[in-house]
């Protein structure tokens, strides 16, 4: 491996440094691998009929040849194959002739195996070959909780409407830069970019200073931020001007604030999926380590499991999105083990692929049979895998989701919600943790909507949930618990703590604007909140009801602890 020289700064090893240090490793266990062949031939040789040395052996040769070809050793894997093809043979004969032809056949084994260490030790100095270079699917997030602010450049010389739509997008957590001169935009922009520019354009000069700073954007940095132009036209021609100058959206004014934050979301990669979660159960530790780290170069959270009896713990803990299976283990098949898997209900459809040397479509099909999603042999060309694995997590996390989350929202449900708090409140209590539990409630709901219609109603409710969720911390379990109630778990919070935090949002949300035709109009929630353990895990629910009914019979608008007297 590279890296030996003295006084090197230390950096992370690249992919291709993993993966060879594996094949070293590989490269380094196959002489004891030889070896424990050669005592299975011996015994061949005086018990033909040993169907525990056949069964050994063959699983050797299998391994040998799957394992080389995925580290690129092709003639040390040609070698498993040859020996894998006379063990079969052998194992197929009748008792007699075993006997008649062992010593021929083990001869030819031993030939074989001798091949094998002969490449061995010339192998050891090759370099690891990848054809492609492996697709980034999704960037690795950082662990840190909640999202980092983002900074927006406002170009708007209409002062009023300027600050009017700073106060909004603040409350969802963006930065906002005032310009009021598109000069001063263009200095600011090449000086230091922000993460989106946002424009006011009056036709036709503003759309040509747009033009010119996207020009001058482009020219000048190597990744120019995105452009929103915002103008009182609703025509074709503007809308086209703007997409002609490279405009990547266009909104018409008065501005729908929640409109405008999901695009600014979408441009500036807000909304970035967490990535893949994937378990790879393989008995054999490089084969696993191999396939891992092609997972985790493309973004991908993986796991590993050498050891098939633990899967139950990491399948409820991990909770992946697929699971990538090892056809041949030494404790039980991967066939076994997806049909184990299977006939939990909780598992019945988490996708399945097996992941063999195995070429044998009859086989293959009786492993389908048992409710595998697919087969992907081996060796694999890493973006073969990517892919493969990608598309089942993806079919996956939407099948999931359209379980487990609101429509309208996007939030999780109230099924989902409470097994989640159940699970929670059950870690709490194990580890003597806290947690919060948040009941929101819109003021007034229906005289909103028997005012601005539905349609408007529908509006506060997702504007509410993406404040909640943009605001509040990732390890927050957020969900509409009904119509226009939400509930927030917070785990590792007292409830003096979520309170403050409820509270503020409150206030934001006071602050929004929302506009129904040429109206405008703004509207509050009030809540209510429990925590565990000052309130038993049976009671948080209810506590924290009664305390959002104190916070509507106090004037609503406000969120309410629970009673000292009523703590336990
Ligand atoms: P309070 O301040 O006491 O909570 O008064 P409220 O009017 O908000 O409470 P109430 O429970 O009487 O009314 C809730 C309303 O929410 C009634 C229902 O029409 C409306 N609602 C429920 N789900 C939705 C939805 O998905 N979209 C819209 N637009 N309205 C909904
Ligand atoms: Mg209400
Ligand atoms: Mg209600």
């Amino acid at each position: 491996m590279s890296g030996g020289a003295a006084g090197m700064e230390t950096r992370k090893p690249t992919l291709r440094e993993k993966i060879q240090k594996l094949r070293l490793t590989f490269l380094d266990k196959l002489p004891d691998m030889i070896l424990e062949g050669r005592g299975m031939c011996g015994r061949l040789l005086v018990a033909p009929g040993d169907a525990k040395a056949l069964d050994d052996l063959f699983r050797a040769f299998h391994t040998i040849k799957g394992t080389a070809a995925s580290f690129g050793l092709n003639e040390i894997s040609d070698q498993g194959g040859i020996g894998e093809t006379l063990v079969t043979a052998f194992r197929n004969l009748s008792p007699p002739e075993r006997a008649e032809t062992a010593a021929t056949v083990v001869g030819e084994l031993s030939a074989v195996l001798d091949q094998t260490a002969g490449l061995v030790t010339v192998a050891g100095d090759g370099e690891v070959k990848i054809d492609h270079e492996t697709k980034v699917f999704f960037s690795v997030k950082d662990e840190k909780d909640g999202f980092p602010s983002k900074r927006v450049f406002l170009c708007d010389d209409d002062q009023i409407a300027g600050e009017h739509l700073i106060a909004q997008l603040t409350c969802f957590g963006y930065e906002v830069v005032p310009y009021s001169t598109t000069d001063a935009l263009r200095t600011a922009v090449l000086a230091n970019a922000p993460d989106a520019v946002i424009m006011d354009i009056m036709f036709p000069d503003g759309i040509n200073a747009g033009t010119e700073i996207i020009d001058s954007m482009r020219r000048e940095l190597s990744s120019p931020p995105p452009v929103v132009f915002l103008s009182a036209r609703r025509d074709f021609d503007a809308r086209l001007r703007s997409v002609q100058a490279g405009g990547q959206a266009y909104f018409t004014k008065p501005v729908k604030v929640t409109e405008l934050v999901e695009t600014l979301d979408v441009l500036t990669n807000r909304e970035e999926p967490d990535p893949y979660r994937v378990l790879v159960v393989d008995d054999e530790k490089e084969v696993a380590e191999y396939h891992g780290l092609i997972l985790e170069e493309a973004g991908m959270s993986v796991r590993l499991l050498y050891e098939p009896s633990a899967i139950l713990d990491v399948l409820t803990e991990f909770r992946p999105d697929m699971v990538l299976m090892d056809m041949y283990m030494p404790t039980c098949s991967g066939r076994d083990l997806s049909q184990l898997i299977r006939q939990i209900p909780d598992f019945i459809s988490l996708p399945i692929v097996f992941l063999s040397n195995e070429t044998n479509k009859v086989m293959q099909i009786s492993a389908l049979r048992v409710g595998a999603e697919g087969f992907l042999t081996k060796p694999i060309q890493p973006d073969d895998l990517i892919t493969a694995v990608a598309v089942r997590a993806e079919r996956m996390r939407t099948l999931r989701s359209l379980m487990v989350r609101d429509g309208l929202t996007g939030l999780f449900n109230h099924t989902f919600l409470s097994q989640y708090l159940v699970t929670a409140l059950a870690t709490a209590k194990r580890e003597t943790k806290r947690v919060s539990l948040v009941m929101l409630d819109i003021d007034h709901f229906k005289t909103i909507n028997d005012s601005y219609g539905h349609p408007a109603g529908d509006q506060v409710l997702v504007a509410l949930s993406r404040l909640l969720q943009q605001r509040l911390r990732r390890s927050d379990m957020l969900g509409r618990y009904g119509g226009e109630e939400f509930a927030v778990i917070m785990q590792n919070t007292g409830p003096e703590e979520a309170r403050l935090i409820v509270d503020g949002l409150r206030e934001d949300f006071s602050r929004l604007q929302f506009q129904a035709g040429e109206r405008s109009f703004s509207c509050t929630f009030s809540g209510g909140v429990a925590g565990f353990p000052d309130v038993p895990r049976d009671h948080l629910m209810e506590a924290a009801d009664q305390a959002l009914y104190r916070a509507k019979r106090a004037g609503r608008n406000r969120v309410a602890g629970v009673p000292a007297e009523v703590r336990s």
